[in-house]
């Protein structure tokens, strides 16, 4: 048992041989039962006869099978992290003194060790995640996207194989924002974001790239099969019925530049680049549309 910093309670965090919702159920404030006094007191406990134990109050437990447990101090340094607990012996015997002494020396050192180091990874794990996430939206940041684009091209050169971006913006953002407020435009960014999520696959990589921008890495897909996803994203913000009921006559839409490494860049700035000019010419066709960057818009005809 570790206590939960959160609510100050011992909680079962790992087990065996016990019946799996007894994790759930079976929390204890330091202080009370036997582990939370084990806790507080960072004095380990050998119970042989529960029933005869002067200095237990409680009854023998109906789901133990012997009457004789052990509970020591998880201890981390001079701090007391946990408790182990240990029932029912597998010989049916009572715990014996050499059990205690083998148990407060595994729980003063190489387990508190091990607990502190994952839970160290663990921190770490998060600070990373909260590094890389927009709180907003819950997608990828900017930070993110940018060195993710340039592992995909390093990627592409290596296996050949194209990657396709789409730049995404938000049409009028700044009526919606004057019309209804702030924290309805961020509503806004929400939904989109659900949106965005719910079009594409899990290797996609979906980003909040500014205030009302967003950006997505399709590896390994080839521009027509991107073209393809875009579109349909495209309608499905524009159909979105929580937005549509809140914002009609007329609801958000976006707008969507896409480019393909290698055709469409050397580079990750110049493939972001050339994206963004798509996205450029979706404004000025008129919005809430997909536009394909195109090397040379106006190719020449054999008549020209
Ligand atoms: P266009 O169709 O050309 O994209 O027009 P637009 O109004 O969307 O473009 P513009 O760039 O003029 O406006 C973007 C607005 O987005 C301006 C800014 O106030 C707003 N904005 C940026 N970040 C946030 C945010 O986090 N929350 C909210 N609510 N608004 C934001
Ligand atoms: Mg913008
Ligand atoms: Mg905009």
């Amino acid at each position: 048992m570790m206590l939960d910093e959160s609510n100050k309670e011992l909680s079962v965090r790992a087990m065996k041989g016990m019946h799996k919702t007894l994790q759930e159920i079976f929390r204890v404030r330091p202080g009370e039962g036997i582990a939370g006094q084990v806790y507080q007191s960072g004095n380990p406990l050998l119970v042989k006869n529960l029933a005869q134990d002067p200095r237990i109050l409680q009854k023998p437990k109906p789901r133990y099978k012997t009457s004789s447990f052990i509970s020591v101090p998880l201890k981390l340094r001079d701090q007391t992290i946990g408790v182990i607990n240990l029932a029912d012996k597998i010989t049916g015997q009572a715990f014996s003194e050499q059990d205690l002494q083998l148990m407060v020396a595994l729980g003063g050192g190489g387990i508190s060790i091990a607990i502190e180091r994952s839970q160290l990874h663990e921190k770490i794990e998060a600070l990373k995640k909260i590094s890389i996430t927009d709180p907003l939206t819950d997608l990828l940041n900017r930070r993110y996207f940018q060195g993710r684009m340039l592992e995909e091209v390093e990627r592409t050169r290596r296996h050949q194989i194209p990657f396709s971006l789409v730049i995404m913006d938000i049409d009028d953002f700044k009526t919606f924002n004057d019309a209804y407020g702030h924290p309805e435009g961020d509503e806004i960014l929400r939904r989109v974001s659900r949106v965005i999520r719910k079009h594409i696959r899990a290797i996609d990589v979906a980003s909040r790239y500014g205030g009302e921008e967003f950006t997505i890495i399709f590896p390994q897909t080839q521009k027509e099969d991107a073209r393809i996803i875009a579109e349909r994203l495209c309608k499905g913000i524009e159909t979105e019925e929580v937005l549509q009921k809140k914002f009609q006559p007329s609801s958000p839409t976006v707008s969507i530049g896409l480019a393909s490494f290698p055709d469409d860049g050397e580079t990750a700035e110049e493939l972001v680049r050339n994206a963004d000019r798509a996205l450029y010419q979706a404004k000025v066709q008129g919005k809430n549309r997909v536009v394909v960057f195109n090397q040379d818009p106006f190719p020449k005809t054999p008549f020209s």
